[in-house]
């Protein structure tokens, strides 16, 4: 028994069509896959009337059911005829939110797919990003089709209720897939039609295949108008309609509501504080939301804190089960790995190497943690395998007699020249200010953490002022001394890494090497070996009892091998200042003043039902993204499209559970939570 997400079992019919076996129905109509789809869902929403007509800046389609994904990649060839052909039209950008409980392997998909040679392109992109069956949400980027695909792995009764909307809605059309209603009656559920109407705009349309009486009913009974339209191919009838009675409230949690209340538009300045890896994230993040920036560095150039380190490794965090801090970490690696390959493949230039990280079982205690993650069988393989020692020895081309867990598509990345790199994609769209030596502070905010002179923040640094609509706060560890987050529990920690010149025998190292520390490959004759962990020092200057320090570190967890206490360095270290947090997650999204939450939610120990409660929506001028600790290359790239996608009243990339976890009004409310004594 696995507790993986099952993956779909496919044949392929006599006519080349894929049939799931446990339903035994088709994905796509034997007849023609793509005249379905356009005659069922994308006329079925008027979709390229409703594209022409279009005043905002993105159109959101939600899918049940993405099977093969032909109708994702058919919508998104549209879309980017649409832009091609209407360049200076407001509608910039198509999203399309779906969801799959049985992913289909990659070789069965490119098989399905095969057959549409007219979809070709958007077949080999889709390969190329398609996720590892690991359950939440995986987002695509389609660059060169204008479209962002959030592929929900789950059972949709349980997604569903985990997207994020804003108060008016977040869907603006429905492609109501799944399997025939007789074939897979869980699926055209109330809570389904329920969860619709929740996340439907008014006026949002919905289209169907089926034109199934329950279906009709419960559509109905949630708010949607019906229409029957003749159906595909051989199918008499289908339906198609639109939300008439949008429901009263939408959120679950209000006292965690994210969007704020003015969408960022075009015409906004965003002031970003921080130009490491969190501020370099985000600027970039923004303006390829067309969004202007002016990022504030008070070094003499970018990463010269923590994102400042040679070599730094990326790899996911993982534990025996499906944490909020493990999933955290397990979907931030897997978008920043796409992230980070978009880049190269942009032509941008940041020295990394995609090496693989062998994570040691180098004594019992984590020995028995790997194997207990590995029998509890939650993550991909591709996310993590075991390894024997002698499959180590192979991969590390050092000898081992430890096996361990192997992230194959973990490595190390220079931080710093990620910095660089994404800088200059952020200067590249032309909306970004840079501001370095400045060490600036904030004016204009009110003591509840709002703006009080119209709609600005002023940044002041000296005799230097400048202004914007909204300030993010991404100075990692420089956030403790700020005076609106001095409610939240900054932990700042001082770490000093060595870069120990190449020696044997770690010189014929192939992967990054983790154990109680860590070692990279040698890069450019030297190598990275850390880190001292200093909580609340703040002193930057490296230290050679730190040196001796790490160094015994790496001889005491490796004692077992001759080799590990032969290492030495010639004092070549730096040490930098992370941010922690109390309970070690980063901090993401709009600042609440304090008294702002206790006023609002103070009774919240009594359980009263949610739609009694305000929604907090004032988190709109001071925002935070901080709280990366060491693990920035990791999470920095998702933690930024999430605050982006928030800002922009766009789909969120990451579950209601995994926001809140995220947010920095938790601890605050975790405390409310608490019964009185
Ligand atoms: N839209 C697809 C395409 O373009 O290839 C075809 C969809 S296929 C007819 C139906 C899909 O719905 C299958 O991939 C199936 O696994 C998925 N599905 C069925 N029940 C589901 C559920 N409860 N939650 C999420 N997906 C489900």
């Amino acid at each position: 028994m696995t507790n993986r997400l099952r993956t779909a079992n496919v044949h392929f019919n006599s006519l080349g069509t894929p049939v799931a076996d446990s339903f035994d129905d088709v994905y796509f109509s034997n007849d023609s896959g793509i005249d379905e789809t356009r005659h069922v869902f994308i006329d079925g929403n008027d979709i390229t009337q409703r594209w022409q007509a279009w005043q905002q800046p993105h159109f959101v389609i939600a899918e049940t059911g993405f099977g093969t994904g032909l109708n994702c990649l058919i919508t998104m060839a549209l879309f980017k005829q649409f832009r091609a052909a209407n360049p200076s039209h407001p509608l910039k950008r198509l999203f399309i939110v779906t969801t799959e409980k049985y992913p289909i392997n990659a070789s069965d998909l490119q098989q399905a797919l095969a057959v549409f040679p007219a979809v070709g392109p958007q077949v080999n992109k889709l390969i190329e990003l398609y996720p590892a069956p690991l359950p939440g949400c995986h987002r695509l980027a389609f660059s060169e089709w204008h479209t962002t695909i959030d592929l929900w792995l789950g059972d949709i009764h349980d997604l569903l209720p985990q997207w994020h909307c804003p108060h008016n809605g977040l869907v603006d059309a429905w492609f109501l897939d799944g399997f025939a209603p007789s074939k897979n009656p869980d699926m055209w559920s109330d809570t389904l039609f329920t969860q619709m109407a929740r996340l439907s705009k008014p006026g949002a349309t919905f289209a169907t295949f089926t034109a199934a009486g329950i279906v009709k009913r419960g559509l109905k009974a949630a708010g949607f108008s019906i229409t029957k339209r003749k159906g595909f191919g051989r199918k008499r009838d289908m339906l198609t309609g639109e939300l008439e009675t949008p429901p009263a409230r939408r959120t679950n949690a209000p006292w965690h509501y994210r969007y704020p209340t003015e969408t960022a538009t075009n015409n906004e300045h965003i002031a970003i504080v921080g130009a490491g890896l969190a501020g370099s994230s985000l600027a970039l993040a923004l303006c390829t939301r067309g969004i202007k920036v002016s990022l504030f560095g008070h070094g003499p150039g970018p990463a010269d804190g923590a994102s400042g380190n040679r070599q730094g490794g990326l790899y996911p965090q993982l534990q025996a089960s499906l944490s909020n801090p493990a999933q955290i970490q397990a979907h931030g690696f897997l978008y920043a790995k796409r992230y980070y390959d978009a880049l190269s493949a942009a032509g941008l230039a940041f020295e990394h190497d995609n090496c693989g990280v062998l994570l040691l079982g180098f004594n019992d205690e984590v020995k028995r943690r790997q194997q207990k993650l590995i029998n509890n069988d939650i993550w991909p393989e591709e996310l993590v395998t075991a390894v024997s020692a002698e499959q180590a020895s192979e991969l590390s081309g050092i000898g081992l007699s430890d096996g361990g867990l192997f992230i194959r598509q973990g490595g190390w990345i220079c931080p710093a020249q990620l910095v660089a790199a994404q800088l200059q994609a952020a200067r590249d769209t032309g909306l970004l200010t840079e501001h370095y030596n400045a060490r600036v502070t904030l004016a204009g905010l009110d003591d509840t953490a709002q703006v009080t002179r119209g709609d600005t923040v002023y940044l002041t640094a000296g005799e230097q002022r400048w202004q914007a609509n909204r300030v993010v706060l991404a100075s990692g560890h420089e956030c403790a001394g700020i005076d609106a987050l001095a409610h939240l529990p900054l932990r700042p920690v001082r770490g000093q890494v060595e870069a120990l010149p190449a020696q044997a025998p770690i010189n014929q190292l192939k992967t990054v090497l983790c154990h109680k520390g860590y070692l990279t490959p040698d890069w450019q004759g030297r190598h990275a070996l850390g880190s001292t962990y200093v909580k609340g020092d703040t002193d930057t200057t490296p230290r050679e009892a730190e040196s001796t320090e790490n160094l015994a570190i790496h001889a005491k967890a490796l004692a077992h091998y001759d080799w590990s206490s032969t290492l030495t360095h010639d004092n070549h270290a730096r040490a930098a200042i992370r941010l922690g947090t109390a309970d070690h997650q980063p901090i993401v999204g709009g600042v609440i003043a304090p008294q702002i939450i206790t006023e609002r939610y103070e009774d919240l120990y009594k359980g009263k039902h949610v739609n009694s409660y305000p929604e907090v929506s004032d988190a709109q001028r001071l925002l935070v993204l901080t709280g990366l600790g060491s693990r920035g290359l990791t999470t920095a790239p998702l933690m930024a499209e999430v605050l982006a996608s928030q800002l922009s009243h766009e789909p969120l990339p990451m579950s209601e559970t995994l926001l809140q976890a995220l947010a920095p009004e938790r601890f605050q409310l975790r405390n409310l939570r608490r019964p009185v004594q």
